[in-house]
């Protein structure tokens, strides 16, 4: 994988470009993937965003949505597109995997692959050009900086700032986490000088959810949550009755782990929902307790150092039952964090 700076002088050659990101997009993915086509389309690009999968509802206001295509819903269409493609930007995602259905078609064409990432161990052969940088707050981060550091900082206008700034708030939990950093502020504030309302995208994202959601919330809390105090942590399994009762949607549940990190003392989290096809996890932590490393261990997946996923085929009773396993492996790990949070 050659350094993203390499691509900076090819900038202003007009291609077709196709940009993607993971599965089921959350608003750094989508935002990130907008951003750069806000960006992009300037310079006199043909730009299609793909994506792997559906997304939630609470994105469609972001400029450009109305525009992604559903690579689930109309695959022969963008089949069609990406066999096209002279450059495919893969956005916050470090594995094509992470694609789902459309990782072979990526992988088969002849094409350009550009990455740019926070997540860990990306997989560099799969890409001609890239950047992969876990320090950052979120993909769309990196977008501003590539836009600034190729020179074109006069083109994050209004739309670009928009969809960035969606990406940024979400992966720091609204500029609480550490990555959090004084150029992520430094970017927010250009983004203000832009015209970013930013007060509407938090409503956007954050109060546009319908009442069942937030019953549904209450009902999880209450009914699905356990505490192992032992271990310093908590666990949300949710029953795929559940989700049919409160007519849960893709996207419904993000945020959900956050809340028994709100817990004193509760330095792992965890949530498990038993979708039709597998059962996906999400794991929170807060201190040293590497979240990557034990979903890639237990679960098949991976992530960031304090946020990741992963899956499990097994029934849901099971894959509890191998959670449960996991943990009393980690005991030493998950308890030493309490010893040194008490010392802090
Ligand atoms: P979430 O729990 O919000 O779905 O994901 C947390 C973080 O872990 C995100 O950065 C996401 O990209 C990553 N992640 C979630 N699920 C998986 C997975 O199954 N495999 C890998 N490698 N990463 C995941
Ligand atoms: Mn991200």
């Amino acid at each position: 994988m050659l350094p993203i700076q390499d691509l900076y002088p090819l900038l202003n050659t007009p291609r077709k470009v196709v940009i993607t990101m993971h599965q089921k997009p959350d608003a750094d993915a989508m935002g990130s993937a907008l951003g750069l086509y806000h960006f992009l389309v300037q310079l006199g690009h043909h730009v299609t965003v793909v994506s792997p999968t559906n997304w939630a509802k609470w994105l469609n206001w972001m400029p450009g949505c109305n525009k992604v295509v559903d690579f689930e819903l109309t695959r022969d269409k963008a089949e069609g597109i990406l066999k096209e493609a002279e450059w495919i930007f893969c956005l916050d995602f470090n594995i094509l995997l992470r694609t789902k259905n459309m990782a072979p078609i990526i992988k088969a064409l002849n094409v350009t692959r550009i990455l740019i990432d926070h997540h860990a161990q990306p997989d560099t052969p799969t890409f001609a050009y890239g950047i992969s940088d876990t320090k950052k707050s979120s993909t769309s981060e990196m977008i501003y900086d590539f836009i600034v550091e190729a020179g074109y900082k006069h083109l994050v206008n209004k739309e670009v700032a928009q969809c960035l700034y969606a990406g940024v708030m979400t992966d720091t939990g609204s500029f609480r986490f550490p990555a959090a950093s004084a150029a992520v502020h430094r970017m927010i504030a250009d983004f203000k000088d832009q015209g970013l309302d930013h007060t509407k995208v938090h409503e956007h994202i954050y109060d546009n959810y319908l009442e069942n959601r937030l019953r549904f919330i209450g009902h999880v809390l209450l009914h699905r949550m356990e505490v192992f105090y032992e271990y310093n942590t908590a666990l949300i399994s949710i029953p795929k009755k559940d989700l049919l009762r409160y007519e849960i949607k893709t996207g419904d549940t993000e945020g959900l782990v956050n809340y028994p990190l709100s817990i004193q003392g509760i330095r792992l989290a965890a949530i498990v929902i038993d979708r039709d096809e597998e059962r996906k996890w999400s794991f929170r932590s807060k201190g040293d307790f590497d979240v990557n490393s034990f979903a890639r261990k237990y679960f098949e997946g991976g992530g960031h150092f304090n946020a990741a996923g992963g899956r499990s085929s097994a029934s849901l009773d099971e894959t509890v039952e191998h959670f449960m396993q996991a943990i009393q492996e980690n005991e030493a790990a998950l308890q030493e964090e309490r010893t040194s949070s008490n010392k802090k």
